[in-house]
C-alpha cells in the first residue's frame, strides 16, 4: 500500500486535483512537475525489477504458431481438435480447461482470421487468483511482438493507474477480449470477439475476480454484451452477464485514449475509485 502523501503526490503528477475540505490546512506544495508532452500521465514510480524493462522493445524469439495447429473453437463446443499446441486437450471444451491447457489452446488457436497476421498470441499476465481483472480490447503492435498485454506507453499508463490504487501489475490479471492482434491496430470485429469469447470467459471463471475493470469501448461492450456507448456505461457497477452475474464490472476509458485525451483522466480516476470500493467490500 502507498501512503496518503505518496498518493497525493502521484495524483498531482497525473493532473488530478486533490480534494481539500474547507477550513482544512492547505496541502504542502507538490514538487513533482506536470509531465511534459508527449507523456501527460507519468510512468509508474519505481517498480520491481521484473516490471522495469519494457518488453515492447524486446527481441522476438518465440516462434509463430504453426499454421496447421488447427483449433476449432465454438462457444461451448469442443475447444481443441487436432492441435500441435503443447498440452492441448483434444476434445475438451474450453470451459473444462485448466490454466496450462487453456494457455496452450490459445497459443495454437486458428479459429478466427486474426491468427494469420499475428506474431504471437497474447494470453494475459498477472496473478491467476487476482482480486482484479483488467480487460482491454486486443493486442497492439508492441504486445504482438512481446506476447505481453499492455506494454508500451499505454501499458505504462495502466501501471501508473494501478499504482495510484496501491496495486502492482503483478497483483492484477491483465488480458484482452481477443488474444491476437487485429491488423493495423483496428478494433476487433464482433465475429472475432465472439470467436475468442470462450477463452476470456474461461479466464474469468478461473481467476474469479472481485471486480473486472473493462477498459475501452470494445472491451466494455463485449464484456457487457451491449451496444450502448461507453459514456453511458461508465460511473456505475454492472453485473458480468455470464457466470450468474456474480462478478461486478466497472467500465472506463482505455489508457491509449487517456494519452490522447488527458482531460478524461479525472473521470477515469473516479472509475478506478469505484472499482476499488467494489473490490474492497465484503464478499
Ligand atoms: S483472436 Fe482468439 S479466436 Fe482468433 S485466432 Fe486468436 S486466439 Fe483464436
Amino acid at each position: 500500500m502507498i501512503s496518503g502523501a505518496e498518493r497525493e503526490r502521484l495524483l498531482a503528477r497525473m493532473g488530478i486535483a486533490v480534494y481539500v475540505p474547507r477550513g482544512a490546512p492547505a496541502p504542502a506544495p507538490v514538487s513533482a512537475p506536470v509531465d511534459p508532452p508527449p507523456a501527460p500521465w507519468p510512468g509508474p514510480p519505481p517498480v520491481p525489477p521484473a516490471a522495469a524493462p519494457d518488453p515492447a522493445f524486446a527481441p522476438v524469439s518465440a516462434p509463430v504458431p504453426a499454421p496447421d495447429a488447427r483449433h476449432p473453437l465454438e462457444p461451448g463446443a469442443p475447444a481443441a481438435g487436432p492441435s500441435s499446441a503443447p498440452g492441448a486437450t483434444a476434445g475438451a471444451p474450453v470451459r473444462a480447461l485448466a490454466w496450462p491447457e487453456l494457455e496452450a489452446a490459445v497459443a495454437g488457436c486458428v479459429a478466427c482470421p486474426l491468427h494469420r497476421s499475428r506474431r504471437r498470441t497474447v494470453f494475459g499476465a498477472g496473478a491467476r487468483d487476482a482480486d482484479w481483472m483488467v480487460i482491454g480490447e486486443g493486442p497492439g503492435a508492441n504486445e504482438d511482438r512481446s506476447g505481453e498485454p499492455f506494454v508500451g506507453r499505454a501499458g505504462r499508463l495502466l501501471g501508473a493507474m494501478l499504482f495510484a490504487l496501491g496495486l502492482s501489475r503483478e497483483e492484477v490479471f491483465i488480458t484482452n477480449t481477443v488474444k491476437c492482434r487485429p491488423p493495423g491496430n483496428r478494433d476487433p470485429e464482433p465475429a472475432e470477439t465472439e470467436r475468442c469469447g470462450p477463452f476470456l470467459e474461461r479466464q474469468i471463471e478461473l481467476v474469479e475476480p472481485r471486480v473486472i475493470l473493462a477498459v475501452g469501448r470494445v472491451a466494455v461492450q463485449t464484456i457487457l454484451d451491449t451496444n450502448a456507448p461507453l459514456a453511458r456505461l461508465r460511473g456505475r457497477e454492472h453485473p458480468y452477464p455470464r457466470g450468474g452475474g456474480r462478478v461486478p464490472v466497472v467500465a472506463t476509458y482505455h489508457p491509449a485514449y487517456l494519452l490522447r485525451t488527458p482531460i478524461a483522466k479525472r473521470s477515469a480516476w473516479e472509475d478506478l475509485c469505484l472499482a476499488r470500493s467494489i473490490a474492497g467490500r465484503s464478499p
